[in-house]
This record gives C-alpha cells, structure tokens and sequence, in this order.
C-alpha cells in the first residue's frame, strides 16, 4: 500500500487518533479527579465523567470507554498502591514512592497503548522486516526474538539445550559453538541461554513462521515479542544486574520500521503529550 493509502486506511486512522490522544493525559487527568473529588473507587469516577471530554489541549470522544481498558492500572495509581519496584534517578537517588508510581505505572500504560498501536499500523504495511535476519551485509550476524516456554511449541526448529547453552548469553565475547560451529550461523534455531529460550535468526535467514505470502502462519498465537511496537516505551530501563530501574524518560522508535519515518511529526507528538524525549535510531545497516 503506498503512503497516502496507508493514511485513509481505517486502522491507521485509528492508530493516528491514538497518537494524536494518548491515554496518559487522560489518566493523570483522572488522578488528580479522583484526589479531589472524594470518590470511593475508580469506576464511580469514570462513570462521572463527560463524553466528549475536553481537558483543554485534548477532546476525548469516549473518555470512560478508553479509561476502562487501563482499568487494572488506573486503580492501583489512583488508590496509592506503590510498586515493590525501585527505581533510581538521573543522580542514581532512589525516587520517592510518589514518583516511582507515577514514572512505574506510565511505563506500563504506554507498554500496552503502544502494543495496540503498533498492531493497528504493522498490518496494512505488508511489511515482514520483524520476521527476517539481517542482511548478508548487515553489522548484525543474527537476530533473537525472546521466547516464553509455552511459545516454543509454534516453532517447528531444532531446540539446543546444553549446559554450556544454558551458562551463556547470545552476546557473549566467545560465541556457543554447537558441533564447532558458532550458533548464529545455524538459524533459524531455537536456544535456551541463561536467561531463557529464544529463536535465532542468522543473516539471510526467515522466521519458519512465515509463510509464502509474507504472513505470520501462527498470527492469532505469535509470541509476545513479536508484538511489541517497533516505538517502545523507554520510561524506565531495568537494570538485570541490580534488579532496579533507571529512570529514562524517552520515547524509542525505530527507523528500520516503515511507518515511524512515516509518522516522524506525530511520533513526536505523542512524546510531548506523554512528556518524554524521542530517540530515532536505526537497528539494522
Ligand atoms: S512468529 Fe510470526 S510474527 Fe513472529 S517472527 Fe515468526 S512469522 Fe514473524
Ligand atoms: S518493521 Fe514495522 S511494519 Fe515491519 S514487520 Fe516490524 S513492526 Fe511491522
């Protein structure tokens, strides 16, 4: 589809409204209510709310509607539940807990609007880029996509699980070598490292999923990561090591994918009413 038809295409459309009216605004519009207003539960907020809603800068159309589908993490927020997690400034200080929620919960919020966004404007691209390897030319010699256990059976691959798979990570200084032969030449394959299973794409190499038409055979059951957004929430980056977070404060998109150089403008205008920086950057060359 060329790029005046993706813009009339009806997900698309609905993706651009997302953009143009992120939910965070609306949220935090919805806290300071529910602070003020005395109300015993989010939903009797909500349910008190107009439709359309105009905050000022924003008009929801279906404010409750759109409220509800963060319900599980408008209610948490709202009631002054702290998440366990902690999470560390720009001077590495430990935030207080008003922040950490805040900061913690709008991650969350954006992981999910993005996911659905993403979903909305991957389709209509006819774009397979996420189910390939790098180019024979490519810096990269292989990607990975995370897998859950329960994923692995939607992948018809050889699975390696030895105890020198299993003591290592993909980006090791000295490759795992499987039979003398470095483990990204194998793909597309399955591994299971230290930190869990995932499939490996060599260069020039397909997702055994993907099928002649260039569409995903296992689509209504991919795998988590193959639905994430291509624009990733970067509020916070967690810190295996540590187990604690740092606060980022950025919004990631990536240049590879068609339709972020296409939605430069509302890209960044998504950042802005959500308060965070953008980084543009490439993943393959
Ligand atoms: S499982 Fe489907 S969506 Fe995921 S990489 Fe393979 S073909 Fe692509
Ligand atoms: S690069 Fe973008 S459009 Fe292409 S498959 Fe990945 S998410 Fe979809």
């Amino acid at each position: 589809m060329d790029r005046k038809n993706l813009r009339k295409n009806d997900s698309w459309i609905l993706a651009l409204d997302l953009l143009r009216q992120p939910i965070w605004p609306l949220i935090r519009l919805a806290h300071m209510l529910f602070l003020a207003g005395g109300y015993d539960a989010p939903k009797d907020l909500i349910n008190d709310l107009p439709s359309p809603l105009d905050t000022g800068s924003l008009v929801y159309e279906n404010p409750k509607e759109r409220l509800y589908n963060y319900l599980d993490i408008l209610e948490p927020l709202v009631l002054g539940k702290i998440p366990t997690q902690k999470i560390l400034g720009n001077d590495s200080e430990e935030l207080d807990p008003i922040e950490t929620s805040l900061i913690f919960y709008h991650q969350k919020v954006l992981e999910r609007e993005l996911e659905t966004i993403n979903s909305l404007l991957c389709g209509p691209c006819n774009c397979h880029l996420c189910c390939i390897g790098p180019g024979a030319h490519d810096k990269n010699l292989f990607f990975e996509i995370p897998l859950r256990k329960d994923e692995l059976s939607l992948f018809n691959v050889d699975v390696i699980s030895t105890q020198a798979s299993k003591s290592m990570s993909p980006y090791d200084d000295n490759s795992l070598l499987i039979n003398g032969v470095p483990f990204f030449e194998l793909g597309p394959i399955i591994i299971e490292w230290k930190r869990g299973h995932s499939l490996i794409l060599s260069r020039e190499s397909i997702c055994p999923n993907l099928d002649a038409s260039l569409g995903c055979k296992v689509y209504s059951k991919r795998p988590i990561t193959c639905r994430r957004p291509q624009i990733f929430a970067y509020v916070i980056e967690e810190n295996s090591k540590s187990g604690t977070f740092q606060f980022q404060g950025k919004l990631l998109a990536i240049l590879d994918c068609p339709y972020v150089p296409e939605l430069r403008q509302e890209i960044h205008q998504y950042a802005s009413l959500n308060e965070l920086d953008v980084i543009l950057t490439k993943n393959r060359c």
